[in-house]
């Protein structure tokens, strides 16, 4: 007995030792994301300028408004005007330049805060977060709060799959009860959205999207395999997830552009359904399998630690031998890219509202930079620069109502725009690298979204990404 509770003992002083060093652990990494703070004194705390010299492409119609000037006041679009009077306010010049509302990117998997600046670096100034934990409340909070510069930052509950579908990343539901019970928890503890993922069947699904519509939370599906695709086509979901999905389910790997045609048509007759095709995350399966080397890539080192570590390598050994076992499984891949560009290339010309997502943050997809290539990968596939600009602004902010105040250049909205040297509506590229940033009227030189980057670079955070994500497994889901 004696033995029993000194070995008790010990188990529980081991346990407490444990956490110990995970929270001192998570105490000093809040530390490395501190230049993103917000303090009193910062020329970021600033939310009101007024810009002068600038060409306004609205993304409300396909115009640019010369040579204005737009009141910025406190974060939000005050006024846009040939002349406004305003004293007391900082000017902003912008030479000639070009103002386009800041991207939107619908699929992303942030993994920690230094993400948060690759994205505002890039030109991404809002994030629709798909594989929802706690730490995605704390940064959703900091970001509402007004104590970070961030992407705006909108997040998913965790993945709700169906009882079989195990995976340490997914929240396995049992029955429609607790179908019903998650989503509403979801929804008290802050989570914006619903993601369905893998098998659920017919029952739980219909218990997710009947609470959904009570608890007024729009859902984003990646398409069950345990129900038909077109049962995703129902008012309460708001997109669907990856191209790639269309081929993997209702065409079962057929590349045939007639079949095609009639799902296609089926989405385009549900109005309410946007269509995220995240060509970017398949295209790197062929990356990874013409690169042997693309894991010590430079790029590469702006990936989360932990992710490059477990994810991307084993996304790379997976294809890797993949390629090894069957040379032709490198043109299979391309072909079906090739194929994914027809989906989008359909999408379009059928009318569906399409909206631009990475699926950055695992694998080999980087946070913020991959946004670029989406948008080039949907003006390949026929869309006009126009289009293709819509797709990662207004069409994003049409989606969902609490995504409204983002997307154009109108009076009332949020200020979360971006300077760029020239007109992207005739060159796409302007967009990469713009020469400022305004994430809720706060302004952000390139030097500034420079050294965002750098930050990331290279990050030291493997332990502490790794205890975050114990939390999300411990803490109930
Ligand atoms: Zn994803």
């Amino acid at each position: 007995m004696k033995i029993l509770k000194r070995l008790l003992k010990i188990v529980f002083a081991l346990i407490g030792v444990l956490v110990l060093i995970g929270l001192i652990t998570l105490w000093v990494d809040s530390f490395g994301t501190n230049y993103l703070k917000i303090n009193k004194n910062d020329p970021t705390s600033n939310n009101s300028y007024l810009i002068t010299n600038v060409n306004v492409i609205p993304m409300n119609q396909d115009t640019v408004l010369a040579d204005k000037m737009v009141y910025l006041k406190e974060g939000i679009i005050e006024k846009i005007a040939d002349t406004i009077e305003i004293s007391g306010i900082q000017i902003f010049d912008a030479e000639n330049k070009y103002l386009t509302p800041g991207l939107i990117d619908m699929h992303v998997h942030v993994w920690d805060r230094y993400e948060l600046g690759l994205y505002l670096s890039n030109g991404v100034t809002a994030v629709r977060n798909l594989w929802g934990m706690p730490m995605h409340l704390r940064i959703k909070e900091d970001v509402i709060e007004g104590n970070i510069i961030s992407p705006t930052f909108f997040t998913t509950g965790p993945k709700l799959t169906g009882p079989e579908f195990i995976g340490d990343d997914n929240l396995n539901l049992s029955s429609p009860e607790e179908a019903k019970e998650k989503v509403i928890s979801y929804k008290e503890r802050g989570y914006d959205l619903i993601k369905t993922y893998y098998g659920l069947d017919k029952e739980i699904f219909d218990a997710v999207v009947v609470q959904a519509k009570i608890s007024e939370i729009d859902i984003v599906s990646h398409p069950s395999q345990k129900v038909p695709f077109s049962y995703h086509l129902n008012p309460q979901i708001k997109s669907i997830e990856h191209a790639e999905e269309i081929v993997q389910q209702p065409l079962h790997f057929d590349l045939d552009t007639i079949k095609l045609q009639s799902i296609i048509d089926s989405i385009s007759q549900s109005k309410h359904t946007s269509y995220c095709p995240t060509i970017t995350v398949f295209n790197n399966i062929y990356q990874m399998m013409i690169n042997d080397s693309i894991l010590d890539s430079e790029s590469l080192k702006y990936m989360n630690p932990l992710i490059k570590k477990t994810d991307s390598k084993k996304q790379f050994e997976r294809w890797f031998n993949a390629k090894r076992e069957d040379p032709e499984t490198v043109g299979r891949i391309k072909k079906q890219h090739d194929f994914h560009m027809t989906i989008v290339k359909k999408l379009h010309e059928a009318g569906v509202t399409i909206i631009c997502g990475t699926d950055a943050g695992i694998g080999v997809t980087l946070p913020g930079f991959s946004i670029h290539t989406e948008l080039a990968f949907y003006k390949n596939a026929g869309l006009s620069n126009y289009e293709v600009l819509k797709t990662a602004t207004v069409n994003a902010s049409k989606t969902h109502t609490l995504m409204n105040q983002l997307g154009t250049i109108e009076e009332g909205k949020t200020a979360n725009l971006l300077i760029v040297d020239r007109n992207p509506l005739i060159t796409l590229s302007a967009l990469k690298e713009p020469s400022t940033v305004f994430v809720k009227g706060r302004k952000l030189d390139r030097e500034t979204l420079e050294h965002l980057n750098e930050k990331a670079k290279n990050r030291k955070n493997l332990m502490a990404s790794a205890m975050r994500y114990l939390e999300h497994l411990i803490v109930e889901r």
